[in-house]
């Protein structure tokens, strides 16, 4: 029955996992929801305190680097969909260790689709292997154009060769063992339970704390937005409608150059927290740049759009509110995310 899913979700004590997995636990009741994490520096089980105790929902503390143990959790589970989401995620640390991005974001991968076609043995009616990627497989754009799902890859940090890698790794398995499959490369996220390594949670935090804003280079970085829970919404959707052998750009329609978005976020901190305008931007402060830095992402999402009708359901600013809400009103989950750890890589860092 269809209807009755093992569905093995990885990577779901992160940013994006976290508000995948409530999303399913919440809306599917017949599924059985398992959550595979190894909770690394960026896995946090406060992210879905919420839904722990719900009847369809189980944890599985494992590695993805360890094939014995991810073949013998598929053996025993008999998952017959995964959506893959476990990766080492943050560009600044695949460029001083990028080793740890091939592990997990490489081996890691291909451990999972070993264990699925070991299990599933030839058998893929209702099966699926869905890996969640990103925009960075195609590198940069220039001041115009759009990635699409047929741009050349061009990948230029250790974070997004070892993702571009993988999305090749999951297509060759598709092709040459038949592994269903489907892949989604979206824009960059933002919405609560980040961690305050990326941009806005990080600025949001140091804006809070009074402290510096480093900003790359010029600041004339451009990203396209995406608020998590769109993201969250496509997977749905293309988890459970997506063509066998696709891939599915997911974006925002939202280009903003990172001076903008900072001076915008300053805007709102200041009155968020009854500060003098202008307060928040006096702490602008311009760093080095980031080797290999790619200018600009922007994505066409009209594939997604137009197939299976997804558009973003926030605008920008409808999202960035809520997000520094969310961070305004959760202060004891930052403390709780920034350990130690965090503190020393944020030393050696700014
Ligand atoms: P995240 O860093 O917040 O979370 C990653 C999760 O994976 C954590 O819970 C971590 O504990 C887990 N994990 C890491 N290594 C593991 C291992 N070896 N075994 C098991 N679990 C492990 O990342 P995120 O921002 O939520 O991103 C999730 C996925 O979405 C990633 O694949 C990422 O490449 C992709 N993505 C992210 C963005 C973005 O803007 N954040 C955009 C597009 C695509």
């Amino acid at each position: 029955n269809p209807s009755e899913k093992n569905i093995l979700i990885t990577g779901g004590a992160g940013f994006i996992g976290s508000h995948v997995i409530r999303l399913f636990v919440n809306k599917y009741p017949n599924y059985k929801i398992f959550n595979l994490d190894a909770l690394t520096y960026a896995g946090n089980l406060e992210n879905i305190k919420d839904i722990e105790n719900a009847p369809n929902y189980h944890f599985l503390k494992a590695d993805i680097t360890d094939a014995k143990t991810i073949k013998t959790l598929f053996q025993k589970h008999q998952f017959d969909s995964v959506i893959h989401l476990a990766a080492e995620s943050h560009v600044d640390r695949s460029i001083s260790n990028p080793k740890i991005f091939v592990d997990t974001n490489v081996t890691g991968t291909l451990n999972l689709m070993e264990a699925a076609l070991e299990t599933w043995r030839g058998n893929f009616e209702n099966k699926l292997f869905y890996h969640i990627s990103t925009d960075e497989v195609y590198g940069t754009l220039g001041e115009t154009g759009l990635f699409t799902e047929t741009t050349s890859y061009a990948p230029n940090s250790p974070y997004s060769a070892s993702k571009a890698a993988s999305n090749h790794f999951v297509r060759a398995y598709g092709e040459t063992y038949k592994l269903p499959y489907v892949i989604s490369n979206c824009s960059n996220n933002y919405g609560p339970n980040q961690f305050p390594e990326k941009l806005i949670p990080l600025f949001i935090n140091n804006i809070i704390e009074n402290k510096d804003l480093p900003v790359y280079g010029d600041g004339k970085y451009t990203r396209d937005w995406l608020y998590v829970l769109d993201h969250a919404k496509a997977i749905d959707l293309i988890f459970h409608k997506g063509k066998n052998k696709s891939t599915y750009n997911v974006g925002g329609f939202n280009e903003w150059q990172n001076i903008d978005l900072i001076k915008l976020l300053c805007e709102i901190m200041d009155e968020k927290l009854n500060r003098s305008k202008g307060d928040s931007e006096a702490l602008i402060t311009f760093i080095k740049d980031r080797p290999g830095h790619d200018k600009r992402y922007a994505i066409d999402a009209s594939k997604i759009n137009e197939e299976l009708g997804w558009e973003p359901s926030v605008t920008f600013e409808q999202g960035l509110l809520k997000t520094v809400d969310w961070y305004l009103q959760n202060p004891a989950w930052i403390e709780a995310v920034v350990s130690g750890n965090y503190q020393d890589y944020y030393k050696k860092q700014y």
